[in-house]
């Protein structure tokens, strides 16, 4: 099976002033694409070809693990993102109230995870198997999805993501990032996992 790009749900100019169009051209239309091509390079000819993309991310290890879950990591970063941001729905409030004490504590907790993670990675906001949110702290290609958890939000933290727009001021990246996220997209992932049924 290839391995396809996926569609960008918006134009890549859609996000600005938030996060450029350069951006969005070099993070999704070549970082991205790179590891999509990577990935069908890797699994030509080997017991992977047949197996879908979360299947793979969980069995993998080594070069096959780093590009299958960037490309899965990826396909979830771009659609978390939106340029019409809704406000956020109550199930959503309520959640981060619950595990966070506020709304805010929980944007102070993501962005000190953000900034405090050494190098490349990822910071997700995952849900648990009781329904209970937390953040983790991946490095380099790492993905909740291996790990059991359910994926609501997640922060790339590779330089890609922002020195383009924001040079080395990765606070500066988050500040904008909050602008983008879609928080209707996770309360929409909350009830897949069924946690909406707690709040
Ligand atoms: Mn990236």
């Amino acid at each position: 099976m290839r391995h396809e790009m996926p569609t960008l749900l918006y134009a890549t100019d859609a996000l600005t002033p938030h996060m450029s169009a350069e951006t969005l051209k070099f993070h999704y239309g070549q970082h991205l694409r790179t590891y999509v091509d990577n990935l069908n390079k890797l699994i030509e000819g080997t017991p992977y070809e047949d197996l879908e993309l979360e299947e793979i991310v969980c069995k993998a290890s080594g070069s096959l693990f780093n590009n299958a879950a960037q490309v899965w990591n990826h396909i979830f970063f771009f659609d978390t993102l939106t340029p019409f941001p809704s406000p956020m729905p109550e199930v959503v409030d309520e959640a981060l109230h619950a595990s966070f004490g506020s709304v805010e504590h929980f944007r102070r907790k993501l962005f000190d995870a953000s900034m405090g993670l050494f190098g490349s990675g990822w910071v997700w906001l995952v849900a648990n198997d009781k329904c209970q949110l937390t953040i983790i702290v991946e490095p380099n290609a790492g993905t909740p999805i291996t790990k059991g958890y359910v994926p609501l939000l997640t922060v790339d933290v590779w330089e890609h993501a922002y020195y383009i727009d924001h040079r080395n001021r990765r606070a500066d990246y988050l500040q904008a990032l909050w602008q983008l996220f879609d928080w209707q997209r996770v309360a929409e992932r909350m009830a897949g996992a069924q946690c909406n049924i707690y709040f």
